[in-house]
């Protein structure tokens, strides 16, 4: 069997008559751990959401989980239940409690019984280190709570690979550490995972490849160490002088 989650071949997409990807080639294998950076606007949330067809991509082709993604696929949900997103916003339920945000869609989508929706439920907020939050509602929650409840919430559906859209952008400073950490420590179990981010000292630490985008394409495909010890572009290099200067 392959240990290829996600494959994306030639990936092109437009929003209307702009142009967001041009071209993307990505190979994410079982395990690995992928760092995704590069300028705002360059596509980097376009193209992890083209992962679990959040959008559309118009040419190329997206395979996840063997899974090729087209227009009238009807699996849509088969292909999501394997995939883990992670968001800046958290975008848990706000009218569901921290316990019950982790146990609806594994008893909605998969028909997980509720008693047992809840134990797993329990194990992933104490694997994030917040059970004793499970009865609160998010808005009583910081924000770093509310991101590893999201971390939790994605965790209980079992997902082959977890993808991140800038999950520590927008938190507090002294909030962004214990989200890392989570993140980290998944890596350390082995958890396929695509970040968009710019910690740049996540990304030293965890990433086995580090991908640099602008204007839509991969510019630059790297070991952490190549990429920032010997950046071969000078997008890459430029890009690399803005964010370390902070
Ligand atoms: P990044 O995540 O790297 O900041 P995005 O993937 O969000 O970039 O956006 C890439 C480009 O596509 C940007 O120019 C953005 O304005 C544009 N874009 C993103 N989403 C939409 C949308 N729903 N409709 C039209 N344009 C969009
Ligand atoms: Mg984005």
């Amino acid at each position: 069997m392959s240990d290829i989650v996600i494959e994306a071949a030639n990936v092109s997409k437009w929003y209307g008559t702009f142009r967001a990807l041009t071209d993307v080639n990505l190979t994410v294998r079982k395990g690995e751990r992928i760092v995704i950076c590069g300028p705002s606007g360059s596509g980097k949330s376009t193209l992890i959401r083209c992962f679990n067809r959040l959008e559309a991509h118009q040419a190329g082709e997206i395979t996840v989980n063997g899974m090729r993604l087209h227009s009238k696929m009807r699996n849509v949900t088969e292909v999501r239940k394997n995939v883990g997103m992670v968001f800046q916003h958290f975008n848990l339920f706000p009218h569901m409690t921290v316990l019950m945000n982790c146990m609806a869609a594994p008893m909605w989508i998969k028909g997980v019984p509720e008693a047992q929706a809840r134990k797993t439920a329990l194990q992933f907020l104490e694997r994030v280190r917040i059970p004793e939050q499970a009865n609160k509602y998010p808005a009583q929650l910081s924000g770093g709570q509310q991101q590893r409840v999201a971390i939790a919430r994605s965790l209980c559906m079992e997902p082959s690979v977890m993808l991140f859209d800038e999950p520590t952008s927008s938190l507090d400073p002294e909030m962004v550490a214990e989200v890392l950490e989570t993140m980290s420590s998944l890596a350390r179990d082995g958890m396929t995972m695509v970040c968009v981010t710019h910690e740049m000292g996540f990304a030293r630490a965890v990433a086995d490849r580090v991908i640099f985008m602008d204007a839509g394409q991969v510019v630059e495909e790297a070991a952490p160490d190549n990429f920032f010890n010997n950046p071969r572009h000078e997008r890459t290099n430029f890009f690399l002088s803005q964010i370390l200067k902070h």
